[in-house]
């Protein structure tokens, strides 16, 4: 039991039992190594395994993929707990992106990915803001050409959650015409991938453990199924749908702090 919260009105014995177990791992696992991690500037990758293992990575993740499918409250208690800890928000950003391809993705791509991302053999990012562009996400630049059967990716991505520690990364590129129609997100497996550079890790002035990064695509070549949903044009209107999630995502790491 833990007494010293206020108990929400969604919060039942099973969620407590969860927020638990949460908080106890991260104590005994994740808090002692937060200085290095700190001052290194990231979270190694392989600190995510064992903690999707224990069904915290992503407890959301339906059934059929291999997670608990449990309620969004237990990511958000997972989130809240991280935060209570003073860790950063990969997680949030993990669930952030996974999201999109729990919603948007085809059922090949839902199956390829999403059991990876609940084990946390693989963490995900996603790459909207660049150099020259952040809130006003209709004027992205970062062209994906087609070339048969793949996109040929150029450009510069910046302030990227994960960029440094991800193996995959949802990029928000331009695929048509200028304005909002003409921009897809296209899925990055980023190890070993020609092209693909990771640039500066960011300080900041919060965070100091999140690693947040430049990012740089130079005829970056993915076969053309990583599209994400397999229809072009549809990005702006996938990052509509998912904006929200972002921003309660964010608001509870927020209260938390
Ligand atoms: C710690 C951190 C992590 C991040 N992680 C990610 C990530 O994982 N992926 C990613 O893609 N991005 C990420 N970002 C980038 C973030 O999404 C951008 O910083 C944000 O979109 C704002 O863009 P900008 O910084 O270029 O500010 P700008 O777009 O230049 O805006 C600056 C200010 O001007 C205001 N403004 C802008 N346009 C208008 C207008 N037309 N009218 C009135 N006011 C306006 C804005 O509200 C803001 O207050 C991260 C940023 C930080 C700090």
């Amino acid at each position: 039991m833990l007494p010293q919260l206020h108990r929400q009105p969604w919060m039942d014995s099973d969620i407590e039992t969860f927020r638990d177990q949460v908080r106890r791992y991260i104590a005994a696992e994740m808090a002692p190594h937060l200085p290095v991690w700190r001052e290194q500037g990231y979270i190694p990758r392989e600190v995510w395994r064992p903690f999707g293992e224990m069904g915290f990575m992503l407890p959301e993740l339906p059934e059929e993929y291999g997670g608990a499918g449990a309620s969004l409250a237990y990511q958000l208690v997972v989130q809240d707990e991280l935060t209570r800890a003073e860790m950063p928000n990969n997680v949030t950003v993990h669930s952030i992106a996974s999201h999109y391809i729990m919603d948007f993705g085809t059922e090949a791509q839902k199956q390829r990915w999403l059991p990876k991302l609940g084990s946390g053999e693989m963490l995900v990012g996603i790459a909207m803001t660049e150099p020259g562009c952040g809130t006003d996400l209709k004027a992205i630049s970062t062209r994906a050409r087609r070339d048969g059967d793949h996109y040929v990716i150029d450009g510069a991505k910046t302030f990227i959650t994960n960029g440094f520690t991800c193996n995959l990364l949802i990029v928000v590129a331009r695929t048509g015409e200028a304005g909002s129609r003409g921009l897809s997100l296209i899925v990055l497996e980023t190890e070993n991938l020609p092209g693909f550079r990771v640039g500066r890790l960011l300080e900041k002035i919060g965070m100091p453990a999140s690693d947040t990064a430049e990012l740089f695509f130079d005829g970056v070549r993915v076969p053309a199924d990583q599209l994400l949903g397999g229809v072009e044009g549809h990005g702006f209107k996938q990052l509509m749908g998912q904006l929200p999630y972002e921003r309660m995502s964010i608001a509870v790491p927020a209260a938390a702090v």
